[in-house]
């Protein structure tokens, strides 16, 4: 029962890492949690505040006969700031950080900045007339308008200063648009709607049996009131959004609202169509893209009662609808959904939490679930339910494993295998599409034996080394570190080293191969701006190019019905990361490859290359076998104790100074050591310090230690009290410490 609490007077207006101190008086001490309203005295007058608890302790932090008294809570109505803060407060509990940069993550602060109204132009035309009245410019010669008006038909409305500034258009070019009719210049409305007037049509499908029972199933419990955890493990193609949907109409009927979160890249044009025909102007939509002022009128709209629906990632969690009824997590296995800024929490564990806490359902969909999830379904923490069947049964594309030392050994030493090559000429040929995929992009860390495979890893921990600048290898779990061999300890062959692919590479060698062929390139670099990444996909729908080049973005549910070939270049990538992820991120990402071959009415084939084809995670991914590979690998992960069977706490020391990064772990670990001579914590394994992964970042050293317990409130336990020491002892002033939970890229 603490004695103190942390209070902020107001969300909108106060800055919220400044919060205040009360006491708590004796009668409330029980009764009081993180995230209630409260009456309290405040400022010079005493006036009579309302204020948020946002942190209960038994340290008073001001001279405790200063502090003023808290006078009652508020009762009668939650506001739904109160659920997320105590949201926040779970979230500083179970992931560390402070309590501002958990509040700054689930509360949407208005920015002080006076945001002006922007001016918009707005194509009133319709489409068809729009597209006449072009022609009729372009025949004429009139190309400032012809620009204007193409502009427009890409997207409307267009920012006025995008018209004046990018499209060059003069004020009087504008009038005289608007004076025709065909434009019109107006001011943006109070809130802004991301979405724009998108065409609405209401088609509406009619669910499969194993759709309907899904549905059927998870809305059976929710009229119930059980609102439960549900698994919902569909190959791709399965109809799982159509689900999502179905399930959301009936919530929202019901009054509720719902939350749909989707990868950011996932976040397509195509998706965001069919929210929107079901849902119309009740659905909106987050993006890393919009302004922090967007944002905020979206979580505004979404607080008034206008949205019903918000779809976004992992941040549009945070929504404040204040009667919540379900939470859709697409793609759950995805990366992006654990958070790599402070706290990093993860989006599924924390869509749980506040589910929980809402009294809502969650669904989790995939073609191939996390091991995690599968491991709770199986454990029947989760509602496991299934959809076998591709809609209208298409087949799963056919899939071919290239052998890479095979063909260094036949002295193809390209990274387009034989087979590959042949299955290109085939499909440019037909006119059909393809696309190629790499794991990642640019240089990956591990080292292998490209004449026999072989790849090094820490006998310690059987996860692969990583190069590092100084041309040791070292294992990022353990700190081991060896010499680069010359030659391969395993065959002997001098063909070992560092794993180089990049997507800017490739495309030049299938430019080379293929001279005749239209290739795309799909990357980070090439997507950096705006509109890049939707620009490149739908040139690809157009048939403007015959190959798609791409790294993890082109898998991600795309519905290219021409394509009829996927080749995933280097499935080595993914399986070395220098984690114990290797081969379920491997899986899934074959099989999200393999899904988008044969969308259309042909069938479609797919060629894995990779210098380890017997590795259980490509054999089983080849087979689309997921129940056998998640069997491999849970029992794998049993063997080693690795996540969701043990679990991982990762503590970051840097510091300017290396040998103060080095002092301050060592400090921490002196401290854990400490306890467990006194024979606490015991099933504790810490290991370290060593150099984090990215051992050096913009001139601050990183030093990490490992901790690995069965049990996950041990680890929070840990953190908890080396949070405390840093917090009590000067000699941190200058160094960072952070945590992260059973990490998924580390530090
Ligand atoms: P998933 O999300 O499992 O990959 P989708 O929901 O995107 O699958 O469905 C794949 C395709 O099948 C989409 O084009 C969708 O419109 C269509 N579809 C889904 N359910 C049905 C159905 N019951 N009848 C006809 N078409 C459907
Ligand atoms: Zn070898
Ligand atoms: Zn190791």
């Amino acid at each position: 029962m603490a004695k103190y609490a942390n209070v902020i007077i107001d969300i909108s207006h106060e800055k919220l890492d400044k919060a205040f101190q009360y006491k708590i008086p004796q009668e409330l001490q029980q009764e009081l949690a993180v995230g209630m309203q409260v009456e309290a005295p405040f400022g010079n007058g005493d006036r009579k505040s309302t204020a948020y608890v946002v942190e209960l302790t038994d340290t008073p932090e001001y001279d405790v006969s200063r502090l003023k008294e808290i006078k009652g809570i508020v009762t009668g109505s939650i506001p739904i700031e109160s659920q997320l803060i105590a949201l926040a407060g779970w979230m500083r509990r179970n992931y560390g950080g402070t309590m501002s940069q958990a509040l700054g993550t689930v509360l949407p602060v208005k920015q002080k900045s006076t945001e002006k109204k922007q001016r918009l132009v707005r194509l009133v035309l319709s489409r068809k007339k729009a597209a006449e009245q072009l022609a009729l410019f372009e025949k004429k010669r009139h190309t400032a308008r012809a620009r204007l008006l193409s502009g427009l038909l890409e997207q409307n409305p267009l920012p006025y200063e995008v018209v004046t500034k990018k499209l060059n258009m003069t004020a009087s070019v504008i009038r005289a648009m608007e004076e025709m009719g065909i434009l019109a210049v107006e001011e943006q409305r109070a809130y802004r709607n991301p979405l724009g007037e998108m065409k609405r049509e209401r088609k509406r499908l009619v669910l499969n049996e194993e759709q309907r029972q899904a549905v059927e199933r998870i809305w059976k419990d929710f009229s119930q009131g059980n609102y439960y955890t549900y698994l919902l493990r569909g190959v791709t193609g399965s109809g799982k959004t159509a689900v999502y949907i179905e399930l959301i109409e009936q919530v929202v009927r019901s009054g509720r609202q719902a939350i749909v979160l989707i990868p950011e890249i996932a976040l397509t044009y195509q998706t965001v169509v069919r929210f929107y025909q079901r849902f119309g102007e009740r659905v909106s939509i987050l993006n890393s893209k919009m302004s922090k002022g967007e944002r905020y009128d979206q979580f505004e709209r979404a607080k008034n009662g206008e949205l019903d629906v918000m779809i976004g990632p992992r941040s549009a969690l945070f929504t404040p609808f204040s009667n919540l009824g379900i939470i859709m997590i697409d793609e759950e296995h995805e990366n992006s959904y654990k958070s790599e800024t402070l706290p990093r929490y993860h989006a599924r564990e924390a869509a749980i939490e506040r589910a929980r806490m809402a009294g809502a359902s969650v669904v989790l969909g995939s073609a191939t679930p996390s091991v995690d999830s599968f491991y709770h379904a199986q454990k029947g923490n989760y509602v496991l339910l299934e959809l076998e069947k591709r809609i209208e049964e298409k087949p799963l594309p056919r899939c071919y494993i290239v052998d890479l030392r095979e063909e260094l050994r036949q002295g193809n030493r390209s990274i387009l295998s034989d087979k590959l090559q042949e299955l290109m000429e085939q499909r440019i040929k037909a006119r059909q599409q393809i696309m190629l995929f790499i794991n990642r992009r640019g240089i990956a860390g591990f080292v292998s034996c490209r004449a026999c495979g072989h790849v090094m890893k820490c006998s310690h921990c059987d996860v692969s080394l990583s190069q590092h600048n100084n041309g040791r290898l070292m294992c990022h779990y353990c700190g081991y570190t060896s010499n680069m061999p010359k030659e391969c300890p395993e065959c002997g062959s001098k063909y070992i080293g560092g794993f180089k692919a990049g997507t800017q590479k490739i495309e030049e060698i299938v430019k080379k191969r293929f001279p005749d062929a239209g290739v795309l390139r799909m990357d980070f670099d090439t997507t950096r701006n705006k509109d890049g990444y939707e620009k490149i996909l739908s040139s690809f729908a157009n048939h403007e190019a015959d190959i798609l080049i791409g790294t993890q973005m082109i898998v991600k549910g795309h519905d290219f019905p021409n394509v009829t070939l996927v080749g995933v270049l280097a499935a080595d990538l993914s399986l070395h990361v220098s984690d114990f992820h290797g081969p379920e991120r491997t899986f899934q990402l074959i099989t999200q490859a393999a899904g988008r071959a044969g969308r259309g009415k042909l069938p479609g084939e797919v060629v894995i290359q990779t210098y380890s084809p017997d590795h259980y995670a490509i054999e089983l991914a080849q087979k689309q076998d997921y129940k056998k590979f998640y069997e491999t690998e849970i029992s794998y992960r049993e063997l080693m104790q690795y996540p969701p069977i043990g679990h991982m706490l990762t503590m970051l020391t840097a510091s300017k100074d290396e040998l103060t990064a080095i002092l301050s772990s060592e400090l921490l670990a002196n401290k854990i050591r400490q306890a467990q001579e006194k024979g606490k914590l015991s099933g504790l394994k810490m290991i370290g310090p060593s150099d984090a992964g990215i051992a050096k970042v913009k001139d601050f050293y990183r030093k990490v230690l490992y901790f690995k317990h069965q049990d996950y409130s041990v680890l929070i336990q840990i953190k908890d009290v080396l949070e405390q020491f840093v917090n009590r002892h000067r000699e941190f002033q200058n160094v960072t410490v952070q945590f992260d939970f059973d990490p998924m890229n580390g530090f």
